[in-house]
């Protein structure tokens, strides 16, 4: 079959990868459209240290189940359908406990452990599947997996007010974020470095400035930040006010050389953020609610996925989707 693979230094399109065989619980599921992600990128620069197929965001078609004799198994067989990336134990005390995300033996698909999307065939356990509603067309489900990482940050926010909101960055990302955030009663804007990209937010009536005219005064109550580099964090202490909160949505974090003194100072709470719910974003996507098909920049075959991936890196993409036809 074929597939793009990371092989831990360069990226490798194939067309004789052998087909994956879905162990006990998991299903084979054939992708109709995948996005390509900012940690996708970071991965090929040696984040997580992973090797093998890359991928996680998709909306596919179940090819088959390991075990037929499994009836809500085998109905979902010829199902559309998207996925949750974390596959768990179900037994260790963070599954016990309902944080299933943070399992301590979890493998994450495309990321950590496990094979991914950007292929023509992947499994996937049973239990991560959720049926696509056929409201929501391949353009609009392959945004479910980014889009419940956005609304993740409803989950850990409480809203008192009506806040102050910066969301840091223009990209994949802050872009659905902001969309979000602006749904509930904040006054939300968003701070990036890309005219194009911050011209979106004008069409969706959200305030944006460049990151070169904002004046870091420790007043917002809440930045968010979705820069997908390490500077982020530091631009975030600077706007955020005594006792304001920091959400990271960025995954290089890495902190080395940022002095961390302000936090304390300030007393800023700082909130790590990931995966979050897909019924939620399934049902934004269903309602019309957010706008994705305008940050579609390019759309690619996986034969050309190599190249579509260096296309990706460049600071004019927002999202490309890969298709498999
Ligand atoms: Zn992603
Ligand atoms: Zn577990």
């Amino acid at each position: 079959m074929r597939a793009l693979v990371f092989d831990g230094k360069a990226l490798d399109y194939r067309d004789d990868h052998p087909d994956p065989q879905p162990p006990a619980g998991e299903a084979v599921v054939r992708p109709l459209v995948a996005g390509i992600c900012a940690t996708d990128l970071e991965i090929c620069r040696g984040y997580m240290g992973f090797s093998g197929v890359l991928g996680h965001e998709f909306v596919g078609v179940v090819e088959s189940v390991a075990d037929t004799r499994d009836e809500a198994a085998a109905e979902l067989v010829g199902q559309r359908v998207v996925g949750t990336i974390n596959c768990v134990c179900g037994v260790c005390d963070m599954c016990t406990r309902g944080l299933r995300e943070h399992c301590r033996s979890r493998t994450v698909l495309g990321i950590d452990g496990r094979d991914g999307c950007f292929a023509d065939r992947f499994t996937l356990p049973v239990e991560n599947l959720i049926p696509v509603p056929d409201a929501v067309d391949n353009d609009h489900a392959v945004f479910t997996e980014p889009l419940a990482a956005a609304c993740q940050i409803l989950r850990q926010l409480r809203i008192e007010g009506t806040p102050y909101v910066t969301v840091l960055g223009d990209g994949r990302l802050g872009l659905l974020v902001a969309q979000v955030m602006a749904r509930l009663n904040a006054s939300v804007r968003v701070i990036g470095k890309h005219p194009h990209k911050l011209e979106l937010c004008t069409k969706w009536s959200i305030k944006h400035r460049r990151l070169d005219q904002v004046m870091s005064r420790n007043d917002q109550d809440i930045v968010i930040d979705c820069t997908g580099s390490s500077e982020g964090l530091k631009i975030a202490m600077d706007m955020v006010r005594p006792r304001g909160r920091i959400v990271l949505k960025t995954t290089v974090a890495d902190p080395a050389g940022i002095d961390l003194a302000p936090l304390v100072v300030n007393e800023v709470e700082v909130i790590g953020s990931r995966c979050g719910p897909f019924g939620e974003a399934l049902a934004l996507l269903a309602g019309g609610e957010v706008d994705v098909l305008s940050l579609i920049t390019r759309r690619t075959r996986i034969d050309k996925s190599v190249q579509a991936m260096h296309n990706a890196a460049r600071s004019d993409d927002i999202k490309t989707l890969i298709e498999f036809d």
